[in-house]
Order: C-alpha cells, then sequence, then structure tokens
C-alpha cells in the first residue's frame, strides 16, 4: 500500500474555504488518482476482513453508511469490496419519506441527517465513514441515526482527522479509523 504522505499529498490545503479562518481540505485530487483511491479503500476494507489468520481486526461488517456527500464517494467502493451494500445518511429532505432523522447543532446553526426507513435491518452491524473528522457532531449524529434506526455502528472510518478540533472525544468509546491525522 502507498505510504502516508503520499496520500497526504493528494489532499489539496485551501486557505480561508469557504471563510476565513478555515482551511479546507479538498480531496478532489485524490479521487482523481486511480491508484491511489484503490489504495484508499483498500486501507479501510481490510481492517474488515479476515487477515491470513482469519481475524478480522474491527469486526464484520452488514452494511457500509456513508454521510453525504463526500462519504459516499469513499463509502460505495468500500462497500462493494466489502461485497455489502451502502447506505447513503443525507441531509435533511433529500430522501423520500418515510425517514428516520437526526438534528445537530453546527458551529453556527443546525443541521439534520436522514436514513430512509427500513432500509437498515435491524442489528446489522454497521461501518459509518466520512471524508473528513472535524469537530465530530456529524459523525455523532450519524451514530445516532444508525443506532435509532435499530443498528450498531463497528467503526467510524475518516480519510483524514484533523486533531484539536475533539472529534475524537465526541466519539468517546468508539471505534475511530483515520487513514491521516493532521494538526
Ligand atoms: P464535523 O461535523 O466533524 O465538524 O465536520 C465534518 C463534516 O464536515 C464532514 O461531513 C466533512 O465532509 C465536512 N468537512 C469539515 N471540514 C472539512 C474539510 O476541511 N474538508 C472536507 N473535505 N470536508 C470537511
Amino acid at each position: 500500500p502507498r505510504r502516508a504522505a503520499e496520500i497526504r499529498a493528494l489532499i489539496r490545503d485551501v486557505p480561508d474555504y469557504p471563510h476565513p479562518p478555515v482551511v479546507f481540505r479538498d480531496i478532489t485530487p485524490l479521487l482523481a488518482d486511480g491508484p491511489a483511491l484503490a489504495d484508499v479503500v483498500e486501507a479501510f476494507a481490510r481492517l474488515h476482513l479476515p487477515d491470513a489468520a482469519g481475524r478480522v481486526l474491527d469486526g464484520e461488517i452488514d452494511v457500509v453508511a456513508g454521510m453525504e456527500a463526500r462519504g459516499f464517494l469513499l463509502g460505495a467502493p468500500l462497500a462493494t469490496r466489502l461485497g455489502v451494500g451502502f447506505l447513503p445518511l443525507r441531509k435533511a429532505g433529500k430522501l423520500p419519506p418515510p425517514v428516520e432523522r437526526v438534528d445537530y447543532d453546527l458551529e453556527y446553526g443546525s443541521a439534520a441527517i436522514e436514513l430512509r426507513t427500513g432500509t437498515l435491518r435491524p442489528g446489522a452491524r454497521v461501518l459509518l465513514i466520512d471524508d473528513v473528522l472535524a469537530t465530530g457532531g456529524t459523525a455523532r449524529a450519524a451514530a445516532d441515526l444508525v443506532e435509532r434506526s435499530g443498528g450498531h455502528v463497528m467503526a467510524l472510518a475518516f480519510l483524514m482527522e484533523l486533531s484539536g478540533l475533539g472529534g475524537r472525544d465526541r466519539l468517546a468509546g468508539r471505534t475511530v479509523e483515520s487513514l491521516l491525522r493532521v494538526g
């Protein structure tokens, strides 16, 4: 597998986007690089597939659930690699009813994510995925949504963890898989 530094070099830092003082991490160049994208998907997959000794590091998965929108881009190929289905966790108002919904707070204002009622099998072992873990608000809401809908969150996978924003603390007690960590 490709070294973390090579993956990191394919994520562009965009200062003051969408507004100062945010440094936006743009994963578009990584998505455009076929071998790098495959390596990232493989790095997540191997935590949920049996190793040479038949052990599954972070648990077997029944379904991958991705956060809109960049969680879809990583989650769908990961689901295919694991041989399971994919559930989109969508921003409010995008899915036809009936839906399950969790509201959560953002730095400015609030947001909601929704899951189509009846698409998650009760007791399903779920792997949540998104591109970036920042404050952890989105990921925590997603985990709540899955659990209220009857699923078990086995782990939360992120391409990049922005350490220092408290995301890991907000997910305390959960398995967090981040391929890259930046300060
Ligand atoms: P949080 O809820 O952890 O504060 O923010 C994470 C959510 O916002 C994720 O859905 C993620 O896609 C998005 N996000 C926050 N900051 C960035 C960033 O710098 N780059 C990208 N690509 N997404 C971000």
